[in-house]
C-alpha cells in the first residue's frame, strides 16, 4: 500500500475488520444555536453530516441494536465502533455525555468515536470521557474537525474558532491518551496547494492519529450553495484536486492513517460532489496517479525531519509497516 489506510489500522488493532456505527445523539453546535452564531459553516446542512445516521428520538442503544444486527448479519462481523458522528458531540453537559456513552457500552463495542469542535474540548469533559475509558476499557477516539489550517479560510466558511484552538485542543486532548483523527476539506476556495502541504506537515508534527479528508461537497440551500450558484466562488478541477491530494499525502508522515480521501453525500441533497464522479471512480484514479508518479505517504517529508520520523518508528506499534515503506519504496530515511 502507498498510504496508511483506515481498514489496515483496525486490522492492526483489533485483528480483523471493524465497522464503522453512526449514532445520532441529538446533539446541537454553537455554531448554529446562537452560541457563537446562528448560520453555522458555511457548508452545512441543517440536518449536519448525519446523512447515514438513523432518526435522533431513537434511543442511542436501539439504534445501535437495529444497525449491528443489520451489518453485523450482512458483513459477517463482530467488532463495532459506535461513531457520534453529527453536529458537536462535546457540547452538552460532562455528566449528560457520560451517561449517553454508558449506553453505548456492549461487548461488541470495541471503540467509540466521538465528533466535535476544537473550542468545545476542556478539562470536564475529556475527564468524563476517560471515566468511561477506564470504567469500560473502551478504545476512544475524538474526532476534530479543522477543515482549513488557515485562519482566514476559518473566518470566509464562519467557522467560530481559531487554527490556535485547534491547537489547544489537540494537546489536552493528548493529555487523555485518546485518539485523534482530524477532518480536513482539501478544495475550499480559499486554500491552495501550499496551504494543504504546511496542513499536512503540522498534522505530521503535532502527532495526531488519523486524518480524515474530505473533498467539498456542497448542500442544497446552504450559504455555500448561494456562492456557488452566484458564481462567488470557483473549485478546482477533478485533476487537480487528486494532485492536490498527492501532495497532501507526500507531505504526511506514514503513522498517520487516512481514513478517507473523498466525501460521501447523498446527490438528492448536494448541487456539487466529487466533481460528479462516484467515490469508488474517484479512488481508483488516485491510486492509478500515485502509482505512475511514484507517490507514497510520507515521501516528500525532508531530511530535516529524520529525526522526527526515527521517534516515530520507536513509539510505533507495528515496526514492520514503516519498514514496508522502506523496502518497497526505497525511502531514504
Ligand atoms: S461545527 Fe459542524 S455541526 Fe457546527 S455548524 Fe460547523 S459543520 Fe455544522
Amino acid at each position: 500500500m502507498r498510504y496508511y489506510s483506515y481498514s489496515e489500522k483496525l486490522k492492526e488493532k483489533y485483528g480483523e475488520k471493524v465497522y464503522k456505527i453512526p449514532v445520532d445523539i441529538g446533539a446541537t453546535c454553537p455554531n448554529r444555536d446562537g452560541k457563537i452564531s446562528y448560520g453555522g459553516c458555511i457548508f452545512c446542512s441543517p440536518q449536519g453530516a448525519g446523512f447515514e445516521s438513523l432518526c435522533s428520538k431513537i434511543s442511542p442503544s436501539e439504534q445501535l441494536e437495529k444497525n449491528i444486527s443489520y451489518i453485523g448479519q450482512k458483513y459477517k462481523a463482530k467488532k463495532f465502533i459506535a461513531y457520534l458522528q453529527n453536529y458537536t458531540n462535546t457540547y452538552m453537559e460532562p455528566e449528560k455525555l457520560r451517561n449517553i456513552l454508558k449506553e453505548l457500552i456492549r461487548d461488541d463495542i470495541v471503540e467509540i468515536a466521538i465528533s466535535t469542535r476544537p473550542d468545545c474540548i476542556d478539562k470536564d469533559i475529556l475527564d468524563a470521557i476517560d471515566s468511561i475509558k477506564k470504567e469500560y476499557g473502551v478504545n476512544i477516539t475524538i474526532e476534530l474537525g479543522l477543515q482549513s489550517i488557515k485562519d482566514s479560510t476559518l473566518l470566509k466558511i464562519n467557522r467560530g474558532h481559531t487554527v490556535e484552538d485547534f491547537y489547544k485542543s489537540v494537546s489536552e486532548i493528548q493529555k487523555y491518551h485518546f485518539e485523534i483523527c482530524v477532518h480536513i476539506i482539501l478544495n475550499l476556495p480559499w486554500d491552495n496547494d501550499e496551504d494543504l502541504v504546511y496542513c499536512a506537515k503540522e498534522l505530521s508534527r503535532i502527532g495526531v492519529n488519523n486524518v480524515k479528508i474530505h473533498s467539498l461537497y456542497i448542500v442544497k440551500n446552504t450559504r455555500l450553495s448561494e456562492m456557488f450558484e452566484n458564481g462567488e466562488i470557483s473549485l478546482i478541477s477533478k485533476d487537480e484536486y487528486i494532485n492536490r491530494l498527492g501532495l497532501f499525502i507526500g507531505n504526511l508522515s506514514p503513522k498517520i492513517c487516512v481514513e478517507r480521501f473523498f466525501a460521501r453525500a447523498p446527490e438528492e441533497e448536494t448541487l456539487f460532489c466529487n466533481f460528479g464522479h462516484s467515490w469508488r471512480k474517484l479512488k481508483n484514479d488516485f491510486d492509478d496517479y500515485i502509482e505512475k508518479n511514484n507517490i507514497y505517504q510520507g515521501k516528500d517529508i525532508k531530511n530535516e525531519n529524520r529525526n522526527y520520523r526515527g521517534d516515530d518508528l520507536g513509539n510505533r506499534k507495528d515496526k514492520k509497516f514503516y519498514q514496508s515503506f522502506r523496502n518497497c519504496y526505497n525511502c531514504k530515511i
